[in-house]
């Protein structure tokens, strides 16, 4: 065998070594965590194929949880640790507590993602017909680029409540046996003048109109027959009329499984992994959690993506309350008990993207591969609508990641004056709670399809069962 000499590093080199820092590539420096990266993410994908809207997720998490041996929070009963309960929030977010050896005053952990993600919603009158094509009118949740969401397949997700209360629940375009639905774009022959159209502006709001159907109920004696013979096809399948779409939620999304991206299968390519890249970990960190030092709360919640608004939202009192009953039920002060109350606030990052290199500070960026991202601030225009963690509570969570050999690397979202964005942290903050944000990096962040990276949502798997440890 060869013997290799070992490299002599000048003096210089050494001194390098010992003072500067630069975050690894996971593979290089721990080979051995690609496989359970991928075995874990086999596990995500399963998620992302059947969670696809809040809803779903939310019924999801509840089916791990209950099947898990959590039952549902009862502020009245007596927990000891290792109990695990639940709370299902109005069918669209979910708390999941397992209780710590110490007690809630000593601190308790909370963790913060989000099921929600950007999508087109039906107008509460949608159905339309215009030149014998039937259409769904729409008007998006959350920040998309509009143009990304024509000419590409599209599902249709949600319920629709019927006159008499019965609700009728709604997935089509998933199957491969199913029909997809489609928003149509001019043809390059015939596109010089919305050429010269901004991006922005590529296809404008009310351009973004779901093709849903060309056959005419055969009556020439009806007015918009196409749209009738939608009427009764939804009829037969669903027992619907028109009206019941005022009584409906149905939200359009990139339609299809989650793929594995690239020859090394490296990286996974599905709708709304903002941000349920950080919400499986931080489900499968809960139930993982047998017996936690800490109490923890595991918060999956709705509408962060339109600015956390609404009664399942983070800037409703809905966590307040939640954390309001544990404290009585353990007989303390709930105001006592929040000053030492440690949140991750879990949500995406942009990872650094090479093909766009122009929107990214590459020393202060996240890149794909380097594992979760922890950001002291989001926000915009000098950090307005962040939270901007302490360095104390930086400490802790750094503390923590790199006691647990969790790979980690800090980032923030863009250059500055570049843009911005912002997360459930400010609301979870203004409980007097101390909170940073830690996620996942993310590539084409909000289009239809995203990327993340296989390695990226393992290692924030491993540094949530670490904050619950
Ligand atoms: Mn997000
Ligand atoms: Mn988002």
């Amino acid at each position: 065998m060869a013997q290799t000499k070992e490299k002599k590093l000048s003096d210089g080199q050494k001194l390098q070594k010992k003072l500067s820092f630069e975050f690894p590539l996971v593979a290089m420096e721990a080979p051995e965590i690609t496989e359970k990266a991928f075995a874990f993410s086999e596990d995500y994908k399963v998620f992302l194929d059947e969670a696809k809207i809040e809803r779903e997720a939310a019924a999801f998490a509840e089916k791990l949880l209950t099947e898990a041996g959590y039952t549902v929070f009862d502020p009245q009963k007596e927990y000891k640790p290792g109990d695990k309960v639940y709370v299902n929030n109005r069918g669209k977010a979910i708390l999941a507590t397992t209780f710590g050896k110490k007690s809630l005053l000593e601190g308790i952990r909370i963790n913060a993602a989000h099921i929600d993600a950007p999508r087109l919603d039906l107008k509460p009158t949608p159905l339309y017909e215009k030149n014998s094509i039937a259409y769904f009118k729409t008007h998006y949740y959350g920040g998309i680029r509009k143009y990304q969401w024509a000419a590409i397949p599209l599902a249709l997700h949600g319920v629709i409540y019927k006159k008499n209360g019965e609700a009728v629940q709604v997935r089509i375009g998933e199957d491969a046996s199913d029909p997809v639905f489609y928003i149509s774009d001019l043809l390059p022959h015939l596109s010089a003048k919305q050429n010269g159209r901004k991006l922005a502006d590529g296809i404008r709001g009310e351009e973004l109109n779901i093709i849903l159907g060309s056959l005419p109920y055969p009556d020439d004696a009806v007015k918009d027959p196409v749209k009738l013979n939608i009427l009764s096809i939804l009829h037969d399948k669903y027992g619907i009329t028109e009206a019941d779409f005022l009584r409906a939620e149905l939200e359009v999304v990139a339609a299809g499984q989650a793929r594995d991206v690239g020859f090394d299968r490296s990286m996974i390519a599905a709708a709304g992994h903002d941000d349920r890249v950080c919400a499986y970990p931080a489900l499968r960190a809960e139930i993982d959690s047998k017996k936690p030092t800490y109490t923890t709360v595991t918060v999956l919640t709705d509408k962060e993506e339109i600015g956390s608004v609404g009664n399942t939202g983070l800037n409703s009192a809905y966590l307040q309350h939640y954390l309001e009953y544990l404290a009585e039920n353990a007989g303390i002060s709930y105001k006592d008990m929040l000053k030492n109350a440690l949140c991750l606030s879990s949500d995406v990052s942009a990872a650094f993207d090479p093909t766009f290199p122009d929107v990214y500070d590459p020393s202060n960026s996240c890149y794909l591969g380097k594992g979760c991202v922890l950001t002291k601030y989001t926000g915009a225009r000098g950090k307005s609508g962040s939270n901007d963690a302490s360095a104390e509570t930086m400490y802790k969570v750094i503390d923590i990641m790199n006691k647990n050999k969790v790979f980690w690397q800090a980032g923030e979202l863009g250059k500055v004056d570049e843009g911005g964005g912002g997360t459930v942290a400010q609301f979870i903050a203004n409980l007097n709670i101390d909170v940073v944000d830690l996620g996942v990096p993310v590539l084409s962040m909000h289009a239809p399809i995203e990327i993340i990276s296989k390695i990226d949502v393992y290692e924030a798997y491993k540094a949530f069962l670490a904050f619950y440890k």
